[in-house]
Parts: C-alpha cells; structure tokens; sequence
C-alpha cells in the first residue's frame, strides 16, 4: 500500500514537501483500513459465525479496504494540491525550479490521477490475489497433555456412552474395566456423541475428571481450535443447546504464582430433569471458561474474535485457540462451586500453561474437494 502510494506522489505531487506529505499520509490511511478491516471481520464472526467471517468474507475484504484507501488517498492528494504555495515555499526544498516545471502540466494532471488509479488499482488486486494464504500456527498455548494428578486432585479419563438414547459419562474409575457402557451395553468413546458431532474433525479435545482429597470432582475440556474453520462456539450457546439455563454470569479472577491473575467467566447452570418417580428436579452445577491464544488469555468471546481477526488480517497466522473449561456440581458441598474451581485452577493451570509448547496436533485431514 505505501509503496504503491509512493509511487502515486511521486507521479503527482509538485514538490518534494507535497510528495512526502501524501506518503505520509498513506500511513494514517493503511492504519484506518486496517482498522476497518479487523473489525469488519471480527464483526462478521459476530453475526454470521466464524466460518463466513473467515472464508468469504476474509477473501474479499481486502478488496474493499484497498479501494476505500486508495479513495482516501486521492481525496487527500487533492487536499494537499488545494494546500495552496505557502506551505512548501517555506520548506527547505528549493521550490521555485519544482513549480516553473510544474506550471506547464496543469492540463496533463487533470487526468493523469485517473490513470494512475486505475493502473494502482490494477496492481494492488493482482497482489492481493497473490498474497500468502493464512498460516496455521504450529503452537498451542497448552499443552494437550492433561496431568495426572496435581497436588490433592486425582485425574481420571471419562467415557462416554454414544448411545443416543443413552448417553451416560463415567469415570473409568467407575467403570470397573468395562469395555461398554454398564447401563446399555453401548459404545464407550473418550468424547460425547454430542462433542464428536458437532466438531470438525481437525479439533483436538483433550478432557479429564479430577477428584479432590473430600471426594469433589471438577471436569475440565480444552477445545484446540483446528486449521481452517473455528471450532469454538460460544460457550453460552453450547450450555444452553445442551438444555441448561444461565442463572448467572459474572467474571472472577485466579491468582496463579506469579504474573498477572487469571480472569475467567464463571456460569451458573440449571438442568432440570425428570427423575425416576415423576417429579422434576433442578441440578445446580458451574461451568466456567477462558480462552487461551498466542500467549493471550480472555474470558471474552468477542475479544477473543478480535484477537483472531487481528492475527489473521496484520499477520496472516491462523492462532490455534484453547478453550477451557472447568465444570463442577454444586449440590451437597458447603464450598460454593466456583471457590471449588478456583482452588483447582490455582494448581492444575500452572502445570498446562506451557507458552508456546509445539503442537502435537494431528496433521489436518485434506480439504474436501
Ligand atoms: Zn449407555
């Protein structure tokens, strides 16, 4: 953009104080449309999902932000010309050889700008269509590998039964060796029916259940985002699909040793079931979530699309985001669930927050063509 804006001053503008006031201006100029374009994309993820904003979209909007600030430019160009003599008699530059030069061009730089624009024009599409396809970053900024235990908490995989009809979690500590699941006899997998559905198959979704020393179980997820498509969704949205209602949000903060505290968003949920003799009954639990990304964490949803639509557009890297999330009942307990979380955030986040640990992501599979 500023080398194309370069050339266009140097065309067009009289003196060498107009040439670098214009150039100068490409700066501002290329900021704001970038600007525009971040936030465009962050606004689409918003809207239509992240799959249009970073697809279509993404594709096309460096179009429009190109053609807007190449407007921009000319518009300032014009500014400049209108800027009148005082301005760069005053300048260093000798200036009377550059305006008896320029005098007898008047009638050719009527036109000449379209023509330049035109040509410009030409040559930022045809960079822009050459321009590096996003790189998918290579890192995590977790590891994918849950620990075992950490301190008092006692890690244990879950499994889950993929009957529909079903649909039941235990630990294999529940388990007791049974390859199936002991209520139906159906098919136990290490992630949900629902989970395996709903995500792309690049997603990388690591889970554990961990027991403290008074027997309080917490359950943790961590979403790794794939290549191509995001594979993170609102988590407000996710809960309540999964049939729970918010009774209340609000963020808190974990102090992990050393460095700035943890904020992460807590969700209180009801799940109201039907139980055995025909009555309902509300099932109180926490669901709470922070995203982690290029050594940047947030439990913002809407900054964490601004933080992708940043690195895609300015950086061209696709950031491989973890969610996380951390989950526990908060009936028959005199400890409120998210101190319970807290607690367990405190120990176990220190051992997976591994800045910049090497993807051990397996390799995404070829696009469906
Ligand atoms: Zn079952």
């Amino acid at each position: 953009m500023m080398a194309v804006v370069a050339v266009y001053a140097y065309v067009t503008q009289a003196t060498l104080a107009r040439k670098w006031l214009l150039f100068l201006a490409s700066v501002p100029v290329a900021l704001i449309g970038n600007v525009a374009r971040i936030v465009g994309v962050a606004l689409m993820a918003v809207w239509f999902g992240t799959d249009v904003a970073l697809g279509a979209y993404h594709n096309y909007s460096g179009y429009i932000v190109y053609v807007v600030a190449v407007l921009l430019i000319l518009e300032t160009a014009r500014w400049i010309e209108k800027l009148g003599g005082r301005k760069h008699a005053t300048a260093a530059e000798a200036p009377s050889p550059a305006r008896a030069e320029a005098a007898p061009v008047v009638g050719a730089r009527a036109w000449a700008p379209y023509g330049v624009v035109i040509g410009l024009l030409m040559l930022g599409m045809l960079a822009l269509a050459r321009m590096p396809e996003v790189r998918v970053s290579d890192r995590t900024a977790l590891s994918t590998q849950l620990p075992e235990e950490v301190g008092e908490w006692m890690g244990t995989e879950q499994r889950f039964c993929q009957n529909p009809q079903c649909l039941k979690a235990f630990t294999l500590t529940n388990l007791h060796d049974s390859e199936v699941c002991p209520a139906c006899a159906g098919l136990l997998e290490p992630i949900s029916l629902a989970e395996k559905q709903l995500l792309p198959s690049d997603t990388v979704l690591v889970k554990r259940c961990y027991v403290d020393s008074a027997g309080a179980a917490v359950y943790v997820t961590i979403v790794f985002s794939g290549s191509e498509r995001s594979s993170i969704h609102r988590p407000e949205i996710c809960v309540v699909g999964q049939g729970h209602t918010i009774v209340n949000a609000s963020d808190f903060t974990v102090n992990i040793g050393g460095g700035p505290p943890l904020r992460v968003r807590g969700l209180d949920l009801e799940l109201k079931q039907v139980l055995p003799g025909g009555e309902t009954h509300a099932f109180r639990s926490c669901f709470d979530y922070w995203f982690v990304g290029n050594n940047r964490e947030t439990p913002s949803h809407l900054q964490r699309l601004f933080w992708m639509s940043y690195d895609r557009v300015l950086r061209n890297v696709a950031t491989r985001w973890a969610y996380v999330s951390v989950s526990t009942s908060t009936a028959g307990s005199p400890e409120s669930g998210h101190e319970r979380v807290k607690r367990f955030i405190a120990a176990w986040y220190p051992r997976v927050r591994v800045a910049d640990s090497p993807a051990t992501m397996p390799a995404p599979p070829p696009a469906p063509q």
